[in-house]
């Protein structure tokens, strides 16, 4: 008998008919012999719309009473799909993040799982119920209070289960028919991936691919989680995310020489470039101002630095961050424009990241300059560059993205003579 954790997004239970269609699919699992355990997202855009309320009540709302409200988006998806198993003549349970253990540090929104003690769920399974759990939730071990996790963390939440219970697989159930080489939602030629290393997944996730939450790759890396990342609309084998590096058949020294030098292209429209401008060229102003960035709770992402010229002896710094913390670091960055003596800032969210991945770029020389050229050839103008060992990342326009990501695509011929399937959703 397997023990398998599955993880349905809140596309895959938008309504009611969606909701009757998954709890098919898991009775279909729990008949075939198997021990199951369900995490579930809340229904559609639920998380947005309770954003959107909160907003509407209050401008600053306190972050224990957002969490409780948060938290109550999952808590509805789980007990309607325990209700549709019931009728289908399954044996099913719901249970909060609490309930099933999940103990996460203090941080309101954007809480970290520090134990996992799935003792109820255990026990649901052993005498053969099915165990439905809410998603992207936890308690704090001392006080006991609710706490979430950060956008999309029912991935986390499906990942820590399958290694508390030492799953033999997690399956993450989304609209879309597996990792692609890029979103098929902008690229309709993309190709679905049959299997993928958690290192590419880690960058591609990172590189805003939202197929999967980061956290949950990390997780499943460190604790040797296998993820099977597939559509809860179709039957079809999806890709596998394979946490053990020495596992990876692709990347394997002496594997068939047609493996693949890219996984794939992310991209990313969350961010936005923040450009600290006549900057004194002298030792320690940049620290200040990432020092003011780094207290003001804001991750960066990509760095520059301009040449200064002689005669004014003063640079400028640029830096991409969330859009979403782009007034926060204008704010505390004014706040210290005397001390740190800069003249302007200059900040634009018309911007757009691309990111090309692939484990086989470390042994290619060749690939920048083919990336470059693609990029070249689709007159698309290059702002900021970063690279990793597996990864190079490109700034650009934001109007200019989309033809971007098809020419990188396309360049390293990774389009496809199918077109890919995708289920509506967002792709959150
Ligand atoms: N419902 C939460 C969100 O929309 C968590 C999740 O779906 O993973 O981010
Ligand atoms: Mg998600």
């Amino acid at each position: 008998m397997a023990l398998i954790v599955q993880k349905f997004g809140g596309s895959s239970v938008s309504d009611a008919e969606g909701i009757k269609r998954v709890a098919q699919r898991i009775v279909d699992t729990e008949r075939g012999g198997n021990q199951v355990v369900v995490v579930v997202s809340a229904m559609g855009d639920t998380t947005d719309e309770l954003l959107d309320l909160a907003d509407q009540v209050t401008e600053q709302a306190p972050a224990r009473e957002m969490d409780m409200l948060l938290s109550s988006g999952e808590r509805i998806s789980m007990a309607l799909l325990a209700m549709a198993i019931d009728t289908l003549g399954g044996r099913a349970q719901s249970f909060t993040g609490s309930q099933a253990g999940l103990i996460t540090d203090a941080s309101h929104g954007r809480a970290k799982i520090v134990d996992v003690s799935p003792h109820r769920i255990k026990t649901a399974i052993e005498r053969g119920d099915i165990a439905i759990v809410a998603g992207f939730q936890g308690q704090t071990r001392e006080t006991n209070e609710i706490t979430t996790m950060g956008r999309g963390g029912s991935d986390t939440t499906a990942v820590a289960l399958a290694a508390a219970l030492d799953a033999d697989v997690c399956e993450i159930y989304t609209d879309v028919s597996g990792i692609y080489t890029a979103d098929p939602r902008v690229v309709s030629s993309a190709k679905k991936l049959e299997v993928v290393s958690s290192e590419e997944m880690l960058e591609m996730a990172a590189s805003g691919a939202k197929i999967l939450a980061l956290r949950s790759v990390e997780y499943a890396r460190r604790f040797g989680v296998p993820l099977h990342v597939r559509s809860s609309f179709t039957h079809d084998t999806g890709t596998w995310v394979q946490p053990d590096p020495n596992d990876n058949i692709r990347i394997q020294q002496g594997e068939p020489l047609e493996q693949p030098i890219v996984a794939g292209v992310a991209h990313d429209r969350s961010e936005a470039k923040l450009t600290v401008i006549g900057v004194p060229d002298i030792p320690g102003k940049a620290a200040e101002i990432f020092t003011i960035i780094a207290e003001s709770g804001i991750n960066i992402d990509m760095i520059v630095q301009n040449i200064s010229t002689h005669a004014s002896a003063r640079t400028d710094i640029s830096f991409t961050l969330p859009t979403t913390d782009g007034d926060k670091a204008i704010k505390a960055l004014e706040a210290a424009q005397p001390s740190v003596g800069f003249e302007e800032i200059e900040y634009d969210e018309k911007i757009g990241k691309l990111s090309l991945v692939g484990a086989g770029m470390r042994s290619n020389p060749g690939v920048t300059a083919r990336f470059f050229d693609a990029l070249s050839t689709a007159g698309v103008n290059i702002d900021v560059i970063s690279t990793s060992e597996i990864r190079i990342s490109v700034v650009t326009h934001a109007d200019k993205l989309d033809t971007a990501v098809r020419a990188v695509h396309a360049a390293f011929g990774l389009d496809s003579e199918e077109t890919a399937e995708v289920h509506g959703g967002t792709g959150r």
